[in-house]
């Protein structure tokens, strides 16, 4: 599928991305975005924020008596947010997911909710995946970054993920089917030091190859985690897809882990800011981008909204 992005415009998008999201204000020239989100059910428009190129006058919105001093405002430029095709981000309808640069597009609809999921088959090669064309989505990362706790949370069980974990299939490419119409699709981890060095190779060379021919993929997200700083391994990663133009989402994980700035440490979405600068030489356009937290369940009914524009759009075209 083909993915529009925005023209330059001389703005920008603020977003607030503590959790919960505590405070959000608008302040003119910037647009805003943050609301909270917990429930799977909710409606699309508590999952987002309008976008407003027109603000009203410095306006406080207080969710939780939390103090000011927690609020974390990033600002994106707007040719930096991910607009889904046939999308206008100029009417005053226009919404943005939390914690994210998504753009909501007409393809996010009710079918986001997870019903039904399925452990389906364990591969090892592309053409031995499943051949029923429904359209899918791979996570992958490096070993320990939080995949799993995320597939559990994305589909709200407890041990799904378990299964890809079992012996022989952590390094399978491992097919989840969701109410019976799209794949999560689990693929090895990378940069597991005990592995020996053969075989890490040939897991690369399998994934790569899915990455390249899987027809059915619609988008690989990259899992990274934003509790700390860049890992040269992903950037390779990421630059790899970049190059080889495989659609990515990327998904920062364990952005609840919050380390105190005297210590030295960084914020998530200082930690996001810095990989998303040093891969942007490998990208014509930023990539869509969500922080989540399998924890707080941060990002988990956005990431669903964003697989289900995506999917929408694919299956139409
Ligand atoms: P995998 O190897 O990528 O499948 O990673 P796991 O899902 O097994 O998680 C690795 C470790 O990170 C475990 O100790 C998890 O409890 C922890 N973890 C995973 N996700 C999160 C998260 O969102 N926040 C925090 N604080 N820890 C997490």
């Amino acid at each position: 599928m083909s993915i529009n992005y925005l023209p330059k415009l001389p703005t920008h998008l603020s977003i607030f991305t503590s959790q919960p999201p505590q405070v959000f204000r608008f302040r003119p020239p910037f647009f805003t975005a943050a609301l909270p989100s917990t429930a799977q059910d909710k409606p699309i428009s508590n999952l987002s924020s309008t976008i407003t190129t027109s603000p009203p006058s410095p306006l406080v919105y207080t969710h939780q008596n939390l103090p000011l001093s927690e609020e974390t405002q990033i600002e994106i430029p707007i040719e930096k947010l991910f607009v889904p095709p046939e999308t206008d981000v100029s009417s005053e309808t226009a919404r943005i997911l939390k914690g994210s640069n998504i753009v909501l597009s007409n393809y996010a609809r009710d079918n986001s909710l997870v019903k039904d999921a399925e452990f389906v088959k364990s591969s090892v090669k592309t053409e031995d995946c499943p051949d029923e064309g429904l359209p899918e989505f791979a996570l992958v990362g490096r070993s320990n970054v939080g995949k799993s706790s995320l597939l559990n949370s994305i589909v709200r069980r407890k041990k799904l993920a378990l299964t890809s974990k079992k012996p022989g299939k952590t390094q399978c490419i491992n097919h989840f089917r969701i109410n019976g119409s799209w794949f999560l699709v689990d693929l090895p981890g990378y940069g597991y030091a005990a592995a020996p060095e053969t075989s890490r190779t040939d897991w690369d060379k399998f994934t790569k190859d899915y990455f390249l021919n899987r027809s059915t993929l619609v988008s690989v997200f990259l899992l990274i985690d934003g509790s700390i700083p860049a890992k040269k391994i992903d950037l390779e990663y990421a630059s790899w897809l970049g190059e080889n133009k495989v659609p990515m989402t990327l998904v920062f994980t364990k952005c609840d882990k919050r380390k105190k700035t005297r210590h030295g440490g960084k914020k998530p979405e200082e930690n996001v800011q810095d990989f998303l600068e040093l891969i942007s030489a490998y990208f014509q356009e930023v990539p869509p981008w969500i922080m989540t937290s399998s924890i707080t369940n941060q990002g988990r009914d956005e990431i669903l909204l964003h697989i289900s524009q995506l999917r929408n759009y694919w299956l139409k075209h």
